[in-house]
């Protein structure tokens, strides 16, 4: 199948999970995890009406996007991956949205690096709900010393949580980990009145159906649009 049609599929059945759900027609936004695919697939993406696309590496995402970039102004660009604060300022001219805010240390970059450049980004805190690999903010305290710092920053803004649910057949295990998210995702709302936690980033290609039941409002897309990975 052609990335045009996986696109279409994809969205056929983000739309019917909506309604099943109960929720109202796009209030899903679609994020096409592009990482280990060519530009000419990003162009294809493009071609088929996607604008947002997700990367997880900052080499890889300046080799692809910055031509791309230049020309297909509509593009926007996420990073999703772990980000090392010694890359925070090449990525920043690049994108809308780190989603990966999973420490103080990196905020703090980011915060520094935008207020330099007087260019504002919109962060998610990742939120570790599960997933093997332990990315993301461990517990409600760190959480929450983050945002602390975050109030205080110009060029930053809080949009809201992201996390990775345990890459698990065990139905239960993946709901709970998008449960615990959005319980924290109101959790934030209420303790942080005037920030934006309207954001809940969850659901990838093996999940996102149940992500959706569950609340998410951006779902991250690799394999079901580009294919498997090599
Ligand atoms: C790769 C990746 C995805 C997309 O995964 P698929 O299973 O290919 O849809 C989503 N989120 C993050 C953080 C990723 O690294």
């Amino acid at each position: 199948m052609s990335i045009a049609e996986n696109l279409e599929r994809v969205t056929a059945s983000v739309r019917e999970a909506e309604l099943k759900a109960g929720r109202k027609p796009g209030s899903v936004e679609l994020l096409a995890v592009s990482k280990f695919n060519p530009a000419e697939s990003v162009l294809a993406a493009l071609r088929a009406g996607q604008c947002l696309f997700g990367e997880n590496r900052v080499q890889e995402a300046r080799e692809k996007f910055e031509g791309l970039r230049r020309d297909n102004p509509a593009l926007r660009l996420h990073l999703i991956g772990t980000l090392q604060r010694n890359k925070v300022r090449h990525i920043l001219p690049m994108v809308e949205c780190v989603q990966s805010v999973d420490r103080v240390e990196l905020l703090s970059e980011i915060g520094k690096r935008a207020a330099e450049t007087k260019k504002s980004v919109d962060v998610l805190f990742e939120f570790h709900t599960g997933e093997q690999s332990k990315a993301g903010f461990p517990d409600e305290t760190s959480l929450l010393k983050a945002i602390d710092l975050l109030a205080g920053m110009e060029y930053v803004r809080c949009r809201g949580l992201m996390t990775m649910a345990p890459w698990s057949t065990d139905e239960k295990a993946v709901r709970a980990s998008f449960r615990a998210l959005a319980a924290m995702g109101e959790s934030c709302s209420r303790r942080y009145p005037n920030l934006d936690f309207s954001t809940l980033s969850m659901g990838m290609s093996g999940d996102y159906r149940i992500a959706i039941e569950e609340g998410s409002t951006l779902i991250r897309i690799g394999t079901a649009i580009f294919g498997e990975r090599t």
